[in-house]
């Protein structure tokens, strides 16, 4: 049977992953957004069990003790983590799951199960991205100073993704996610099971 393709996706915030994400799940239903948990608030037009679970830091800590986690970070003084059970479940169905996580997450799933795909988005330059945050209307000025140190420190983890996608336009970087998606389903472990060893044919 044969395994679905874990596709991490990391980007600095504020660079639109969000809407890739969304158009990405719009072309491919079929691909499964693992839900994160998080102790950060919901921002407006958030949903408890859509866009995250918001829960406390006492239960984040429960949940860190009771192994329940892939992966967690504390990132701009907030928990974010990724629950294995589901993760676990759908892979081993055969379904595509999509991971929307920060860069200290995707090093900790790239050591567990190096079979993950991981692609970094970034903003055409630094300036849009700090364009972008301000456009948001979101955060403080506080915050977004914070975010924007945040995503110059964790450029320097790019080099360690398989793939880097530039959100020019929400079309364009929706489309090279799914090739790289597509691409992913077509490598030869996750076809073998279509190939005949005994008999040299298929
Ligand atoms: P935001 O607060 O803007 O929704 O997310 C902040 C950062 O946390 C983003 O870079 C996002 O990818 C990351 N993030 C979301 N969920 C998880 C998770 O489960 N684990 C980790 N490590 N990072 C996450």
């Amino acid at each position: 049977m044969k395994r679905g393709t874990l596709l991490v996706v990391s980007g600095s915030s504020g660079v639109g992953k969000s809407t890739v994400i969304a158009q990405v799940l719009k072309e491919r239903p079929e691909l499964y957004f693992s839900v994160s948990f998080t102790t950060r608030a919901p921002r407006e037009g958030e949903v408890h069990g859509v866009n995250y679970y918001f829960v406390t830091r006492e239960d984040f800590e429960e949940r860190i003790a009771r192994g329940e986690f892939l992966e967690y970070a504390e990132y701009v003084g907030n928990y974010y983590g990724t629950s294995m059970e589901v993760i676990r479940e759908k892979l081993d169905k055969g379904v595509d799951v999509l991971l929307d996580i920060e860069v200290q997450g995707a090093a900790k799933v790239r050591e567990k199960l190096p079979e993950a795909v991981t692609l970094f988005l970034i903003p055409p330059s630094f300036e849009e991205l700090s364009r972008r945050l301000h456009a948001r209307g979101t955060d403080s000025e506080e915050k977004i100073a914070q975010r924007l140190e945040t995503a110059r420190r964790e450029a320097k983890e790019i080099v360690h993704y398989d793939y880097v996608v530039v959100n020019d336009t929400v079309d364009n970087a929706a489309r090279e996610v799914l090739a790289i998606l597509t691409a992913a389903g077509c490598r030869m472990e996750r076809r073998i099971h279509l190939i005949d060893k005994e008999s040299d044919s298929l």
